[in-house]
């Protein structure tokens, strides 16, 4: 089975894997810097809460509520756009609705909700760090917690949304400990992370976990069909390309912003291929000056070269870039799968060697010349 082993391979994780809600941005539009999770609900099929799946937590949180008895502390966890922030800010505002349609609902109308969702309600505090790579820190951790322990001026409860938290500093995660050990009762912390792991334990055993897991393709398919209205089409590429991220597609938005720069990537990359030495070199200078786009850009090269290696292996691998799948078929006739892996496995190292501070344009060049001749 040279063909089973080979493609076992590919997706071992030293070599590349594009697994189902690990972060991974494919467009050229970084998702940092937009609005995160505030877009990317959506109502199906009669759930009361105004979001696309996570029927489990949902159903959770509403028990949690109506029983009343709704815990001082709750964890989202999952991959960054996977829809914790949207569902923490929908529990603000089932907590403290003015006129919730049935127990535990929020009613998405009344003076509470819309402030909540505005993220401008008295009595809700956000906590996030701004930026790709930028941390939480102690200060505004501690005006955060400070301001969640008075009295609420108007809501029933105070609650302090401290988003990424992973992303907090020692000492910020250190100033919340206090506050989650003796919350007082008019408190609610929200609290999101990637994984509950990358907290502090004495955090993570104070609150009530809730893991999000990345949503099917064809209900994040349906949910940009009926909600965001796209083309069934189109609806399927960005599905498939989510990772099961509803927010990380929304993220995406404006679609044809994003297409253009998803062909130019794939212009790129096949420009790599079919390019002579002299023109490899130019794109590699061309790539290492605009070091704000590089990551992205490497990420997609990478998604596309893992297509072509799929394509030289099987004519029928289902593929991730459904929408050049006419070109990277065709390419994956003329290359081998010893080329194509060649050429992934260089670019992924490229990578690696970027991340550590390498020279990148040297890298880059090293890299585009181990790409075969398309
Ligand atoms: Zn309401």
């Amino acid at each position: 089975m040279e063909l089973l082993s080979e493609m076992q391979g590919i997706w071992s994780p030293g070599v590349f894997s594009l697994v189902p809600g690990q972060m991974y941005a494919i467009f050229a539009i970084p998702a940092s810097g937009k609005k995160a999770g505030g877009g990317a609900d959506g109502k199906i099929g009669g759930m009361p809460w105004d979001i696309v799946g996570h029927e489990g937590a949902v159903e959770l949180l509403r028990r949690d509520i109506s029983a009343g008895r709704v815990a001082h502390a709750y964890l989202f966890t999952g991959a960054d756009g996977i829809g914790k922030r949207t569902l923490a800010l929908q529990m603000a505002q089932a907590v403290n609705c003015e006129a919730p349609p049935a127990p535990g609902d929020p009613c998405g109308k009344c003076r509470a909700c819309t402030l909540i969702a505005a993220e401008k309600h008295p009595d809700l505090f956000l906590l996030r760090p701004e930026g790709s790579g930028a941390r939480i820190l102690v200060d505004a951790a501690r005006e955060v917690v400070h301001s969640v322990m008075l009295r609420p001026i108007e809501a029933a409860r105070r609650i302090a949304l401290l988003a990424d938290f992973h992303r907090a500093l020692p000492n910020a995660a250190n100033a919340l400990l206090k506050t989650i050990e003796e919350p007082p009762p008019s408190a609610i912390l929200l609290l999101t992370a990637e994984s509950a792991d990358e907290l502090l334990p004495t955090i993570t055993s104070r609150c009530r976990v809730i893991p999000l897991r990345p949503l099917p393709e064809s209900v994040i398919a349906r949910a940009l069909q009926e909600r965001w209205k796209l083309p069934p089409e189109r609806a399927e590429v960005l599905a498939r390309l989510s990772g099961g991220r509803l927010g990380w597609v929304i993220h995406q938005a404006p679609w044809e912003e994003a297409e253009a720069g998803r062909g130019e990537l794939f212009a790129q990359w096949l420009g790599i291929l079919r390019g002579n030495r002299a023109a490899r070199f130019a794109t590699a200078q061309k790539a290492a000056e605009d070091r704000e786009e590089l990551r992205s850009a490497m990420q997609s090269w990478e998604s596309f070269g893992h297509d072509l290696l799929l394509r030289t292996l099987s004519k029928d691998a289902e593929i991730t870039n459904v929408d050049f799948i006419d070109q990277i078929t065709e390419l994956g006739e003329r290359v081998t799968p010893g080329q194509a892996r060649r050429w992934l496995a260089a670019l992924r190292r490229a990578e690696e060697q970027i991340d550590r501070n390498a020279n990148v344009k040297l890298a880059l060049e090293a890299a585009f010349l181990d790409a075969p001749n398309g």
